[in-house]
């Protein structure tokens, strides 16, 4: 068996202990004599196994306790129609900061159920950089006002969290969740699809502040109606049980390394080896504002589109793979989530070097 360096932006590679013990318990999860995903999801041992991912989750992220966690499906895009369906109330207009692609499919999707009001943009410099916060234009009647904490196309994540008064700050985290510490109280609510730092995808995670329940549509379907799956415990419908039990095997590796402070550390040095390596450098290009530079999803360009097949196949060829950037921007992009370890950026390091000093 021989496993590569997987540089994909998600569903991206899952911590190589928690894949190990996936496989051990593959046939029977502590002497059950059952797989979990054949368990049901209102059996006792299912139960556990979702209460415990949920504590360690609260535990990580210390979610203050009235504060709902949800285990839902429907992943981010899912979110981007729940969350107005949700919150929107007797409100009409919805606040947003565009910052990239993905900020872009949210607005698009909440324009079907509110009026989109654009409170900053970063489309005039490119999406090269977060909007200065002194710029918002914030309506003070939004249902919310929403951000994307890390743009995985673009590479462009937010460094700070912002100051936004009344209005709830809603935040898809679905790419940089669990890579460093976090202030939940600051935000509304938050939620992110799990294929990039937290496991399979088909789980969604929604942390909700417990006043911005009971405000949804009525058309909102109940399996994505936050109230009723609180009052359920995630278990309305049958949730993503077994996505929901890797989660919490990866949440276990996470509290074992030292939690979120330990993680974010990790996470710096690894996103320096590289960053700092780009900027010591004339070959490839990294337009990112360095203030707003994303420790996840490292895009780069080299200085020929032609070059493109040669540098993935060589990358390919010495382990490293999916560093092919979204379609929508071209170029490279090295996602570097939690379970990337050092050395895997390490080696793609080098492997620039390399590459530079032959086709340079
Ligand atoms: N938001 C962000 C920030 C993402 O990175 C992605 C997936 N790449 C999505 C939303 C969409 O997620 P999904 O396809 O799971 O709905």
């Amino acid at each position: 068996m021989s496993r590569v360096f997987n540089f994909s932006p998600g569903p991206a590679a899952v911590p190589e202990p928690v894949l190990r013990q996936a496989a051990a318990e593959m046939l029977d999860w502590q002497g059950t004599g059952t797989s979990v995903m054949e368990m049901s999801h209102r059996g006792k041992a299912f139960m556990s196994i979702q209460a415990d991912a949920e504590a360690r989750l609260r535990r990580l992220l210390a979610v203050p306790a009235d504060y709902k966690v949800l285990f839902l499906q429907g992943g981010a895009i899912g979110e981007n129609a729940i969350v107005p369906m949700n919150l929107l109330g007797t409100r009409r207009s919805i606040d947003f900061v565009d910052t990239g692609e993905w900020s872009r499919r949210t607005m698009q999707e909440a324009a079907r159920y509110a009026h989109v009001h654009v409170a900053a943009s970063g489309a005039a410099g490119g999406y090269t950089a977060v909007p200065a916060r002194e710029t918002w234009q914030l309506d003070p009647d939004a249902a919310y006002l929403h951000i994307c904490s890390n743009e995985t196309i673009g590479g462009v994540q937010y460094h700070f969290t912002p100051e936004v008064g009344e209005v709830p700050l809603v935040a898809d985290m679905s790419s940089d969740i669990l890579s460093r510490p976090l202030d939940v109280a600051r935000y509304g609510l938050i939620y992110a699809g799990a294929q990039k730092n937290i496991g399979p995808s088909g789980l969604t995670i929604v942390i909700v502040r417990p006043d911005l329940l009971g405000h949804a549509l009525p058309i909102t379907p109940s399996a994505f109606n936050y109230t009723l799956q609180a009052e359920a415990g995630s278990m309305l419908n049958t949730p993503p049980t077994y996505a929901i039990y890797i989660a919490g095997l990866v949440f276990a590796w996470l509290e074992a390394l030292g939690g979120l402070p330990a993680m974010a550390e990790l996470n710096r040095v690894k996103a320096a080896l590289l960053y700092d390596h780009l900027d010591g450098q004339s070959f490839y290009r990294s337009p990112v504002a360095h203030d707003a530079r994303s420790l996840m999803n490292v895009p780069f360009w080299l200085p020929d589109a032609r070059l493109d097949a040669t540098f993935l196949q060589g990358a390919e060829a010495r382990g490293m793979v999916q560093l092919k950037g979204h379609r929508v921007v071209g170029g490279m992009r090295a996602s570097i989530y939690n379970a990337m370890p050092l050395a895997g950026v390490q080696a793609l390091v080098d492997y620039m070097k390399d590459f530079a000093a032959r086709h340079g």
